[in-house]
């Protein structure tokens, strides 16, 4: 391992989506990741799944993998209700409100990431290094050496996609700042009484949203966001009595909760760190900013990062790929976007947790306005599946579609 033109750490969806982007523009890449490469299990649902948008569907279609992902698992639902436990206030929205045949997919983490690196494999301008702990990383003037054990490669630039917890954030000492939401999601598969209608579910209890996303084999994927003292109760539930309790916080609107298979949970908090570059560095995905999974955004925010940030480098080809110059037009291109949505979604949280009089009337009615409201609805929902603000070529899918 000597050379190559980017040095990518982290080969989760971002790191990965990132990774495809850049090889299919010939540019020279390896991967580095301290896990294990994906698995899928044909038999069980994956407890980590996503909610994609349309801009990132496109972004797996131009890369080629959109059918990979397909063929495995995926659920497309057309609708989204929501509603307020703590109002009558609740809101639909539609596909057919867009011209749309869907809002978008539930997609397993696993699939997304086996299908890029099943693709990734095909590339001989492409090397991933599985298992493997970064050491350093050394920037100067004209180059970046990141070292590991067992070996060492030079690039003109290196990505930080290693996830919340960044090491690379952490090692080049770029701080990130955020509220701790000091809650957990709770992410289970369960089986309902009623069909999930292709319709993703969300009711916001003062303590945090439950979502139902709908699977494709009839179950949902609940993500039970709480705050910590519930969560840590809940976890402790039997299957039984954790059913009912889901049960009753949903008001049984798919009925009864008939089945569940393993319950897991994920801390929660909002990050995000003031500048997505350093010397011969760019930050990606949850390396650079978290969010709370209310609006199903932080994967599709990081495919739109790796998007972009392929884009700025494929088109500085003959340049300095790793200079600040080339850099900050991904820095400049994604922070603005990010933080829009990120606010957004911090602010969702917070007004749906006041339940002090007449916030949640406001609530309510706001809620029912905007459900009433044609123009306003559309405007979100285009926002929600990724089709606002400014996209990179790859997340249109117009432009170069390689993959039906
Ligand atoms: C409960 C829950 C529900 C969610 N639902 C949605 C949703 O519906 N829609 C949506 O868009 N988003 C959703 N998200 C957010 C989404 O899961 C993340 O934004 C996304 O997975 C981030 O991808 P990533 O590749 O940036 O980071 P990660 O998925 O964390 O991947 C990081 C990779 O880096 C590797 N790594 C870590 N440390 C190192 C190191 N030191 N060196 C090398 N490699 C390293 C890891 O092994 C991993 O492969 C949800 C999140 C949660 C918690």
């Amino acid at each position: 391992m000597g050379e190559c033109d980017v040095v990518i750490i982290g080969a989760g969806m971002v790191g990965a989506t990132l990774a495809n982007a850049l090889a299919q523009r010939d540019i020279r890449i390896t991967v580095i990741d301290t896990g294990a490469p994906p698995v899928v299990d044909h038999n069980q649902y994956d407890l980590r799944v996503s909610a994609l948008g349309r801009a990132a569907e496109c972004v797996f279609r131009n890369l080629g993998v959109w059918s990979a992902i397909r063929a495995q698992r995926v659920s497309p639902f057309r609708k989204m209700v929501v509603w307020d436990a703590g109002s009558s206030g609740a809101i639909t929205f539609d596909a057919a409100d867009v011209g749309e045949p869907q809002l978008g997919h539930i997609v397993e983490n696993s699939v997304v990431i086996d299908a890029l690196h099943q693709k990734l494999d095909n590339y001989p301008n492409a090397d991933v290094l599985w298992a493997t702990e970064v050491e350093k990383i050394a920037s100067r003037r004209d180059a970046v050496t990141v070292g590991f054990k067992g070996g060492e490669c030079t690039a003109a630039l290196v990505v930080g996609a290693d996830g919340a917890g960044s090491w690379v954030r952490k090692h080049l000492r770029i701080g990130a700042r955020g509220t701790d939401y000091d809650q957990r999601a709770i992410v289970a598969q369960v089986h309902t009484e009623r069909r999930h209608g292709r319709t993703a579910w969300q009711r916001f209890l003062p303590t945090g949203p439950l979502a139902f996303l709908p699977l494709a084999d009839g179950s949902c994927s609940i993500v039970w966001s709480c705050d910590r003292p519930l969560a840590d109760e809940l976890m402790t539930l039997t299957d039984e009595s954790f059913m009912h309790r889901l049960g009753e916080s949903f008001e049984f609107r798919l009925g009864g909760i008939s089945a569940i298979g393993e319950r897991r949970w994920f801390p929660l908090a909002r990050s995000y760190v003031e500048d997505y570059i350093a010397a011969r560095c760019a930050l990606i995905g949850d390396a650079a900013h978290t969010v709370h999974p209310l609006a199903g955004q932080g994967a599709n925010l990081g495919v739109a990062d790796a998007a972009v940030l392929a884009e700025v480098v494929a088109g500085a080809a003959g340049k300095d790929i790793g200079s600040r110059s080339v850099l900050r037009r991904y820095d400049r291109w994604r922070k603005g976007e990010n933080m829009l949505m990120m606010n957004a979604v911090h602010g969702l949280q917070r007004l749906f947790q006041i339940r002090v009089s007449p916030i949640p009337q406001l609530r309510g009615l706001g809620l029912s306005l905007t459900d009433a409201s044609g123009p306003v609805k559309r405007l979100i929902v285009r926002r929600a599946m990724g089709l606002g603000g400014d996209l990179p070529d790859l997340a249109k899918c117009s432009i170069f579609e390689v993959d039906q």
